[in-house]
């Protein structure tokens, strides 16, 4: 007998599976890798098994979100962040782990834990009854994404995130490109040129769209055939097949964008956003496309100013299934139409290891509230985990939510009087203080225990 059901073992539910346990109460942690299932992405058994990079990122719990959020989950006895630190290999500032010595210390102690058991089975619908979380993350099994659809309503279900390409800053000709933002637009940091805009006459944009609808794609994968697109992430063939025009008035529209080379508005414009900080890797702005990877290289150099374009990444739509939780969860991470399931991990709409487990261990925390007859009220949103939590739950808007990473734009800001300079430790010491203060008022410092 058990007193939680817990679906999925990575990231999120073996942090929730260890969270409960260590505070007495009685777990399954249902797994289905192990049983005959398998994911797409995963490779091995494991528990908590990075399905690609080693990194969680930056360790600088000072000046970093994500950092931050390290130091919070560490300060109410995270199984990921202990585990981390005996997996870790060198990077930096960065905190990156050997992924196998990782998963097996994840595993070990959530199957010698004595108030966990640990089944390897595949869940396909969402219980009816029972204290539950579901954590099966961005590739949940199809039957079980159905029955979670149907429970939330099938267009508040996602199923896939979009990519677009991105290319090396140095590989541009800037000969024909130039610099501005449509009409001129100055944002908080810009000076109104921080776009790059690749102009095509009438001619050049008709034989691109006839490369977009020629050009061969990757298929999908058969239960994912039916899944509709949501319009955040419609994959620019897709677009260019609704109509000639439709890409002119859509992401390739060249409204207040003055070529410096005519001072007229080209026929269309391909834009580029800035990537990474150094500005040395630039986006295809809504360019998200199945098309086949060297068929990407071909008509993309097809692109005035892109003859020579080196990409840093192609494009790609990749399976990512979460809800809409803004809409569908309560603050405290539960299902308002079913409030015996709760959310935790990417399913929810964050994005990462860390975020996915910073979740899971709040939906264990929540659930240990409710079970102890003292509800726990959520983190301050001046904290990385109620920062997190909240957009989650509720700041962001409902319908173009998108899953995101910890970082700062999701704190409330410091004082205006801060200067620019030092305003990530503003951040960051506003934030270690409220939690301080916040576990106090829950009671919840006591509870903390390493693993062994
Ligand atoms: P997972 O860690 O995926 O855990 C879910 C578990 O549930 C899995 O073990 C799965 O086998 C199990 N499961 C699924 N369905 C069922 C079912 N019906 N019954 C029982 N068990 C089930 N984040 C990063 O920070 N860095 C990266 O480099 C990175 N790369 C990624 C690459 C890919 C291809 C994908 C898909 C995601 C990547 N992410 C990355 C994003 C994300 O943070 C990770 O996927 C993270 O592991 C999510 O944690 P989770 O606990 O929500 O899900």
């Amino acid at each position: 007998t058990y007193q939680v059901h817990i679906i999925g073992g990575g990231m999120a539910g073996s942090e929730a599976a260890w969270q409960l346990a260590q505070a007495g109460v009685k777990v399954r942690l249902s797994e289905m890798r192990g049983g005959g299932d398998t994911t797409p992405a995963h490779q091995t058994d494991g528990l908590a098994e990075l399905v690609c990079s080693n990194s969680f990122r930056s360790d600088d719990a000072a000046k970093n979100a994500v950092g931050l959020l390290h130091q919070e989950m560490r300060d109410l006895g995270s199984l990921l962040m202990a585990q981390a630190a005996i997996a870790k290999v060198p990077a930096g500032s960065a905190l990156a782990v050997d992924r196998d010595l990782f998963s097996a210390g994840v595993t070990r102690a959530i199957a010698e834990h004595p108030n966990i058991t640990l089944v390897r089975e595949r869940i396909d619908t969402l219980p009816a009854e029972g204290m539950t979380i579901v954590a099966t993350g961005p590739l949940t099994a199809g039957p079980l994404a159905e029955s979670i659809g149907a429970a939330t309503g099938m267009e508040r279900l996602a199923f896939f995130d979009a990519i677009a390409p991105i290319l090396y800053r140095d590989s541009i000709d800037m000969d024909i490109c130039w610099m501005q933002s449509r009409w001129n637009k100055v944002g908080p940091e810009g000076d109104g040129k921080d776009y790059i805009n690749c102009p095509m006459n009438r001619e050049q944009y008709e034989a691109f769209v006839q490369g977009l609808l020629d050009g061969p794609k990757t298929e999908f994968k058969e239960w994912e055939k039916d899944t509709p697109y949501f319009e955040g992430c419609m994959p620019i063939e897709v677009m260019a097949a609704r109509g000639r025009e439709t890409l002119r008035h859509g992401p390739m529209k060249p409204m207040g964008l003055d070529d410096p080379r005519t001072g007229r508005w080209p026929y269309a414009v391909v834009q580029l956003r800035q990537d990474n900080a150094l500005g040395t890797l630039w986006n295809m702005v809504g360019f998200q496309t199945k098309l086949r990877h060297a068929a990407q290289v071909e008509l993309f150099r097809t692109i005035p100013g892109l003859e020579k374009a080196e990409f840093a990444r192609l494009g790609g739509l990749h399976r990512n299934t979460f809800i809409q939780s803004p809409k569908l969860l309560d603050p405290t991470l539960r299902l308002q139409s079913a409030p015996h399931i709760r959310f935790a991990g990417q399913m929810t709409g964050c994005e990462g290891y860390v975020e996915s487990g910073a979740i899971g261990l709040l939906a264990a925390r929540f659930l240990l509230g409710d079970l102890s007859g003292r509800p726990l009220r959520p983190p301050p949103v001046t904290t990385a985990l109620g920062a997190l939590l909240s957009h989650v739950t509720g700041g962001a808007d409902a319908e173009s939510f998108q899953p995101m990473n910890v970082n700062f734009g999701l704190f409330p800001p410091p004082d205006e009087r801060v200067k620019k300079k030092d305003r990530k430790e503003a951040y960051t010491a506003r934030a270690r203080a409220d939690l301080t203060a916040w576990m106090r008022e829950e009671g919840l410092a006591e509870q903390t225990a390493l693993p062994a």
